[in-house]
């Protein structure tokens, strides 16, 4: 039964970090919800109790620190917007040096008890086999990354072959300003223009023969993940982890991802380079750039320090390392419009890491936008979108517009999830970047951790006027 409002309940599917969130988001507008989770009818392979916002692994929200990191920046916007997810976080604490981690059965039951008791949340156990009946008007995907098989192949049937992804094979991604140019330089393979390119799109970096079988040995050598039971998911072809493809010779790589063909060294145009790693623009502001074909199970320990063998990414910062996992995501980039309703099918909307966000913060602040923008519709208001100079806003972005789709590689697999990070954020105004007095220029990394502050600020100050607050 539904409990007591004049408005027809919006469905949320999924009670997760997202799912709850947006339930909670939509009933404190005084919009009713049944909220649906198959949890205590049907299990996942990683969920363990039937409490809503299980954690289904680390019990950290990481860092808290929303004056120079892009997580505690997205912390701070939550609880902004009056989030349960930090609510509870925050009443279930535990130490953690400058982390947000919480005591996990505490957390989940706060969350639970929450929803269980606001006058307008009905929570019903139940598995939606298939895509939401059509009187549900207004319903929320959030079934995140294992959501159950019959949904899945319900929303690939919807949005086709292609749309839907069953594990991640990421690359790394690796911030523009630290890549040293000194070193590498922009092209394109045999300076192809093709559709909306330049010729110049690439980021190289050479690699003489020493250099080359340096990095083989390191990559055959380097420390790897194991796949976890439930990951029982088998490589496909043309999507081999980097070090896979080490091992099954020494010239593979030299003739696959690193081939040096097609490619002239900007700074030293006589000598060719005997294999070359590259790297393309990851998001559209150009702050990231992906290492192409370099998917890997190496563990993050090892890929940073293997990754730094490469000339030109000696000083990389990775805004993600690479990975490969079981994960259910839809192309939300094609797919979702800007207030993450599925094109064609008005009302339905997707959150949650099933939209290609990563993390319990991002996925639960996707379902905080989802429920804000559903609940807005009902009530016939229109609500504006995040400035993308906040941290909602900037992920938002990245989910349903800022990543770019490459020619070369179109589909599903060149849009990865990501967490948030602050090369999502617009670059700054000049002159926003603040010296502190008396210094006359910054030293290290002074000016790195100043220009994150400055991010930050903005991020809040925005997100702040956003909320009307
Ligand atoms: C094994 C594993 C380990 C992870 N470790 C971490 C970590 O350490 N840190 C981190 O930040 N992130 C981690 N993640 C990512 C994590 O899943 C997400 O960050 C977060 O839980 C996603 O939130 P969500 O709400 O989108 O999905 P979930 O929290 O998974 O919630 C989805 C809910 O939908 C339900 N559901 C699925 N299908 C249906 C259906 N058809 N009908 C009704 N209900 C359904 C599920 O039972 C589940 O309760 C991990 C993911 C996995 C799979």
């Amino acid at each position: 039964m539904t409990k007591t409002s004049s408005h027809t309940p919006i469905h949320v599917i999924g009670g997760g970090l997202a799912g709850s969130e947006a339930a909670w988001q939509i009933a404190e507008t005084g919009v009713p919800v049944i909220l649906h989770e198959m949890r205590g009818v049907r299990g996942t392979d990683a969920h363990k109790t039937d409490s809503l916002a299980e954690l289904v692994c680390s019990n950290s929200f990481r860092s808290d620190d929303a004056t120079s990191n892009a997580v505690g920046v997205l912390h701070a916007e939550m609880r902004l917007a009056g989030s349960l997810i930090m609510r509870s976080a925050d009443a279930n604490q535990v130490p953690a040096g400058g982390a947000l981690a919480v005591d996990r059965d505490g957390f989940s039951a706060a969350v639970t008890a929450a929803l269980e008791s606001h006058p307008l949340i009905t929570i019903t156990r139940e598995e939606v086999a298939g895509l939401p009946p059509e009187d549900w008007d207004q319903a929320i995907i959030a079934t995140g990354p294992l959501t159950a098989p019959s949904l899945a192949a319900a929303i690939q049937a919807r949005t086709g072959a292609d749309s839907l992804a069953f594990f991640d094979a990421i690359a790394p991604i690796v911030h523009t300003a630290s890549i040293d140019m000194d070193i590498c330089w922009f092209q394109s393979r045999y300076d192809k223009v093709g559709p909306g390119g330049t010729g110049k799109d690439y980021i190289n970096c050479p690699m003489d023969e020493a250099q080359y079988n340096a990095f083989v040995d390191a990559l055959i050598a380097g420390d790897t993940t194991g796949f976890k039971e439930w990951e029982g998911t088998p490589y496909f072809d043309g999507c081999l982890p980097i070090e896979v493809m080490a091992e099954r010779g020494r010239e593979t790589l030299r003739h696959g991802p690193m081939k040096p063909m097609g490619l002239t060294n900007a700074h030293n145009p006589t000598v060719k380079a005997y294999a070359v790693v590259q790297l393309r623009q990851d998001n559209a502001l150009g702050t990231l750039y992906n290492m192409v074909g370099f998917q890997t199970k190496l563990k993050y320990g090892a890929q940073a320090e293997i990754f730094r063998l490469i000339p030109g990414l000696e000083n990389a910062e990775f805004a993600r390392l690479g990975g490969l996992h079981r994960n259910t995501y839809i192309n939300s980039p094609t797919l979702l419009d800007r207030s993450l309703t599925l094109k064609g099918r008005p009302g339905l909307r997707f959150a949650g890491q099933i939209t290609g966000c990563e993390g319990y913060v991002e996925s639960a602040s996707i379902g905080l936008l989802a429920g804000r923008f559903a609940a807005a519709e009902r009530l016939g208001q229109t609500l504006s979108l995040p400035p993308e100079t906040t941290a909602f806003g900037a992920l938002l972005n990245h989910i349903t517009g800022g990543h770019i789709v490459s020619d070369d590689e179109p589909g599903k697999r060149s849009f990865q999830p990501m967490n948030i990070n602050f090369g999502l954020f617009p670059p700054l105004e000049p002159g926003a970047v603040v010296r502190p007095e008396g210094l006359k220029r910054f030293r290290g990394k002074d000016k790195a951790v100043a220009k994150k502050q400055a991010t930050a600020a903005r991020a809040l100050e925005d997100c702040a006027r956003w909320l009307g607050r």
